[in-house]
C-alpha cells in the first residue's frame, strides 16, 4: 500500500491517574493513526488481501458487516483508494431506508460501496456455499473477504504489528478482539516469553477455537469480563471512562473495542493482576469512525456522549 499510510508511529507512554500508584509501565501503539479511514487493524487485515485480489485480477471486493462495522468502512475506503469496486452485504433489511442516518453506511456509500441489505436470518447463512453462489449470480466475479476481514492473509498482515523492539521489550501485549484475526497475528509474531491478552468486545465462547485455527503457540489468554453485555453495548460507566481517559492522556478510544479493552486493563491493574514492573504494550486497533454513530444512539437515549 502507498505512502498515504503512516507506518512510522512510536509507542507512547500512558500515564493515567487511576493506576499511577501501580508500578506497571503502560505503552500504547497508536495504530489508529495509520490512516483516517483505513485505520488500525483494518489496514493490517486488508493489506495482503488487496495484493491477492490484484494478483487474481479481481476488480471487485465483497464483504459482510453490521451497521457500525469498522470493517465495512475500511473496505469501502480501500476500494476507493486502490481502484476496486466494493460491495457490502449488510445485516438488517430495515437499514435500507436509513443509510443516510447511519454514519458508517453513509461513509461506505459515499466511497462508492454498493450496499445490499439482508435479513438477520440470511446473514447467519452468509458463509454457506449456496448463499455465496447466489451472490456470484447476482454480482458476477468478486474477491470475497469474510465478515470482520479475518482470514490467513489478514493474520499475516497482523503479524507485522509488533516490531523487533516490541518483542524484546514487553512482557504483555493487549488487544481487543472481534473475530480474532488481530490477536492471532500478535500471537504468531510474539516471543514465547511474552503473554498476549485479548479482550473480546462481544459475548460468546467461540473465539478460542477460531484463534486456534491460526496459531500454534499457547502464550495467550482471553479475558472475558469486559464485554459490557455484548457487541456495541455500552454503559455510562464505560462512556465516563473513555472521556476521562481522553481528557488525561489525549488518546481517543472507541466505545465498541478499544474503550472496553482499556477499561479492562485498568481494572485488572487495580486488582494487582500484573506482576510489579510489568511492561505492557496496548494495541490501539483504531475504530474511531464508530464514535459518531454511537453518539447518535446515546443522544436518542439521552445518555452521556463521548467527547
Ligand atoms: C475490527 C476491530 C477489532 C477486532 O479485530 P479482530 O481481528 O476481528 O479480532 C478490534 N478493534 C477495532 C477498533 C476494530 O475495528
Amino acid at each position: 500500500m502507498n505512502s498515504q499510510f503512516n507506518l512510522d508511529i512510536k509507542n507512547e507512554r500512558v500515564q493515567f491517574s487511576e493506576i499511577e500508584q501501580f508500578s506497571v509501565e503502560l505503552y500504547i501503539k497508536r495504530e489508529d493513526l495509520i490512516h483516517p479511514f483505513i485505520s488500525g487493524n483494518k489496514y493490517r487485515k486488508l493489506k495482503y488481501n488487496i495484493t491477492e485480489a490484484k494478483l487474481l485480477n479481481k476488480n471487485t471486493l465483497l464483504t459482510f458487516g453490521g451497521a457500525f462495522s469498522n470493517h465495512i468502512a475500511a473496505t469501502a475506503a480501500v476500494g476507493k483508494e486502490f481502484g476496486f469496486k466494493t460491495i457490502g452485504v449488510i445485516r438488517g433489511e430495515e437499514l435500507v431506508s436509513k443509510i443516510d442516518d447511519n454514519d458508517t453506511l453513509r461513509f461506505a456509500k459515499e466511497n462508492g460501496m454498493l450496499l445490499k441489505f439482508i435479513s438477520r436470518g440470511d446473514f447467519r447463512q452468509k458463509d454457506s456455499t449456496n448463499f455465496i453462489e447466489s451472490l456470484k449470480v447476482e454480482f458476477d466475479d468478486f474477491y470475497l473477504i469474510p465478515e470482520g476481514g479475518t482470514n490467513e492473509l489478514a493474520v499475516r498482515g497482523c503479524e507485522e504489528i509488533l516490531t523487533e523492539d516490541d518483542k524484546n521489550q514487553f512482557d504483555f501485549v493487549c488487544c481487543s478482539i472481534g473475530t480474532g484475526g488481530t490477536i492471532s497475528g500478535l500471537i504468531n509474531s510474539s516471543k514465547q516469553n511474552q503473554q498476549i491478552f485479548g479482550f473480546p468486545a462481544l459475548k460468546g465462547d467461540f473465539l478460542k477455537q477460531d484463534i486456534r485455527k491460526f496459531v500454534t503457540k499457547n502464550n495467550w489468554q482471553i479475558i472475558t469480563d469486559y464485554h459490557f453485555g455484548g457487541y456495541a453495548k455500552v454503559s455510562n460507566q464505560l462512556i465516563s471512562f473513555i472521556n476521562q481517559f481522553k481528557q488525561e492522556t489525549t488518546i481517543p478510544l472507541d466505545p465498541i473495542y478499544t474503550g472496553k479493552m482499556m477499561f479492562g486493563l485498568v481494572d485488572l491493574t487495580k486488582n494487582d493482576f500484573f506482576p510489579d514492573k510489568s511492561k505492557i504494550l496496548i494495541i490501539h486497533t483504531g475504530g474511531l469512525q464508530g464514535i459518531k454513530g454511537m453518539n447518535q444512539r446515546l443522544k436518542q437515549k439521552k445518555l452521556q456522549l463521548i467527547h
